[in-house]
């Protein structure tokens, strides 16, 4: 086991450094970094991504490349414009109603985001849960306007039953993605038929063979997305991306950009819009410059007993 400590370009989810465990076995190895607030009971289906992952235990792939998303912050047109044309990608996933911004601020973003990414471009927003359903239902016609089509916004609204509410007033498809953090909430959506896509993270919902199931039962198209991991736990949401019957959409897993540095010799930066598939190559050197300190060390171990502990208190 390895605890690493990476910092952040710029602050994300109030964070400047992302930590985690790689947990070698059989298989190579695994990445565990569930966000340092969550308790043993949330971080044990992340711990079993990373279980997986170190026994090789990951489904044949389908495909050997994965089409992903650029994402572009709540930030001025020019700004977004570049941000879209370096790289490569065909879809870009755009952030909307951010605090202290109005809508015309993220309709002259999306107009520079449709001018980089020409007509056959797909653009997606992510509201990340800011409006409630009226709010929501005029935004998205506004800025569906804007973009020149969207192809879907994200969590408009925070709760899942407003997620149905505003589904059923727009035309623009609605994917969940707060809505669906916990093994059972995919099945709260589909039962209230309150997404046209799911975006699904390996880490949170234990791991490709899980997230697999999960796709195969709800029946709605999926979205890879990461959990700002390093390149080796980016892999194993490729692994999902590439084991999927379907893939009708980009996925939100080129993020390791947003980290200073990386755990393998080869960081999954997309080329051409595209990440590869296939299992990472861990660069023991980097495991050596970017090792944690000696307190965040035994923190990590206390939280991986944490884990263990709990498992065997369920034990029947
Ligand atoms: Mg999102």
């Amino acid at each position: 086991m390895k605890v690493w400590s990476i910092p952040l370009r710029t602050r994300f989810r109030g964070i400047t450094v992302r930590e985690g465990v790689l947990l070698e076995g059989p298989g190579g190895w695994g990445e565990w970094s569930p966000f340092l607030e969550y308790p043993p009971d949330v971080a044990d289906p992340w711990l079993r991504c990373a279980e997986e992952a170190a026994a090789g235990d990951w489904p044949e792939p389908l495909r050997d490349r994965v089409p992903v998303n650029v994402t572009v912050p709540a930030t001025d047109p020019a700004s977004a414009h570049r941000i879209v044309g370096d790289g490569g990608c065909r879809t870009a996933k755009v952030k909307v109603a951010e605090p202290g911004q109005g809508l015309a601020e993220d309709e002259a973003r999306l107009e520079a985001v449709r001018d980089a990414i020409g007509p056959t471009g797909r653009i997606r927003v992510d509201a990340n849960g800011a409006w409630d359903v009226d709010a929501a239902v005029a935004a998205i016609t506004r800025l569906d306007r804007a973009a020149g089509g969207l192809e879907y916004v994200e969590q408009p609204c925070a709760t899942v039953e407003e997620l149905a509410a505003c589904r059923r007033r727009v035309d623009v498809p609605v994917a969940a993605d707060e809505s669906i953090r916990r093994a059972a909430d995919p099945y709260r959506v589909r039962e209230l038929e309150a997404a046209d896509v799911a975006v699904l993270k390996v880490q949170p919902l234990g791991g490709v063979r899980a997230c697999l199931r999960i796709a195969e039962d709800i029946g709605l198209p999926v979205v890879v997305s990461s959990a700002l991991e390093s390149s080796v736990g980016i892999a194993a949401g490729i692994a999902l991306a590439a084991a999927l019957p379907e893939l009708p959409y980009a996925c939100g897993l080129a993020t390791v950009q947003l980290l200073t540095d990386d755990l393998v010799r080869r960081p999954l930066l997309p080329v051409e819009g595209e990440l590869p598939v296939g299992a990472p190559v861990v660069d023991e050197e980097a495991l050596d410059r970017l090792a944690a300190t000696p307190d965040r060390i035994a923190a990590w171990e206390a939280r991986l007993a944490a884990v263990h502990a709990l498992r065997q208190d369920r034990r029947p």
